[in-house]
């Protein structure tokens, strides 16, 4: 199905599609671009990828498919290194958890979008990164959200839901500002909360005592604040607009929680945490 995939950016969710495509048997060859050879060639010796180079745009020479998994802050450089060797029938899509933020990054590099290029952002992930912790699995039963632009092709978009589908993942397709914000609400205001609480208990005088009485809600809760600081700092700045309007909201919320507290009002807190429970228990069902 693809002769040549590029992969810029072998960590996690690069190197996860590379494994997965690679053991579905429906890719030749995968290339490997970066900024760092021994993290390339651990990927080589892994088998994850057949050959490297941190020569970008001599990594997507002869690529069918591209895909780039970097950090979202880096799209644009990398975009910029690749647009003048990347192959005019190549497909071209992305991993990047923030969708407006590329494809502004593509408008720029490229002028008019090109009918190849397909965005996209697996909806699946650990709070693991590198190579390292890549596996086939990573998309199986998970979903993929495609966002196509005006420009996107229908054979580019066949193309990269084909891919997707290989891995064993459910591809759906929506807006990229519609991607924004609802992701804004899923997972980056999560990661924010998370990453800002351990820091405010961290920065607190007794902090020893408090980490060594933590126990099971705190690690469910925190879990994700062992993500990546660079890659979640990066989506937070790109999606701006959406993460600070769903701040505002949480703001007024936690406000009359904490009013809530102050006056006693313990009819309210049930009430909150009540319609909390049945949405996450309702959630925890379905999926
Ligand atoms: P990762 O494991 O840290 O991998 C990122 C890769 O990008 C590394 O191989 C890194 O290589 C490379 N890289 C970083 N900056 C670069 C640059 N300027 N030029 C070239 N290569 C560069 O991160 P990941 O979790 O796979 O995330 C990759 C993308 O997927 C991000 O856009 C992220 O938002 C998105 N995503 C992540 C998750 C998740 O849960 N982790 C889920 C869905 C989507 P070197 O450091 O070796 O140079």
């Amino acid at each position: 199905m693809i002769k040549q995939l590029t992969i810029i950016g072998v960590g996690l969710i690069g190197g996860s599609l590379a494994r997965a495509l690679r053991e579905a048997g429906v890719v030749d060859e995968v290339v490997g671009g970066g900024r760092d050879a021994a993290h390339l060639q651990r990927a080589q010796a892994l088998g994850v990828i057949t050959r490297y180079t941190t020569d970008l745009a001599a990594a997507v020479q002869g690529a069918d498919m591209v895909l780039l998994a970097v950090p979202v802050g880096a799209m644009e450089v990398v975009l910029r290194a690749i647009a003048p060797q990347l192959p005019a029938d190549a497909v071209l899509t992305d991993a990047g958890s923030t969708k407006g933020s590329v494809i502004a990054a593509a408008q720029r590099v490229f002028g008019a979008l090109p009918a190849g290029f397909v965005p996209g952002h697996p909806i699946a992930g650990t709070e693991n990164s590198g190579v390292e912790a890549s596996f086939a699995e990573l998309y199986r039963g998970r979903r993929v959200i495609l966002t196509p632009t005006t420009a996107s092709s229908a054979e580019a978009v066949e193309r990269v839901r084909a891919m997707w589908q290989a891995t064993g993942a459910e591809v759906m397709e929506m807006d990229a500002e519609h991607h924004d914000h609802v992701l804004a609400a899923t997972s980056h205001l999560p990661h924010l909360l998370a990453f800002g609480l351990v820091d405010t208990l961290a920065k607190m005088g007794d902090k020893q005592e408090i980490f060594a009485y933590a126990a099971g809600g705190f690690r469910d809760f925190t879990r994700i604040a062992s993500s990546d600081p660079q890659m979640w700092r990066d989506i937070c700045v790109h999606n701006e607009p959406a993460l600070l309007a769903l701040l505002d909201r949480f703001e007024v919320d936690l406000k009359r929680l904490r009013e809530a507290i102050a006056n006693g009002d313990g009819g309210y807190l049930l009430e909150v945490f009540s319609h909390a429970k049945a949405a996450r228990d309702r959630f925890c069902d379905e999926n």
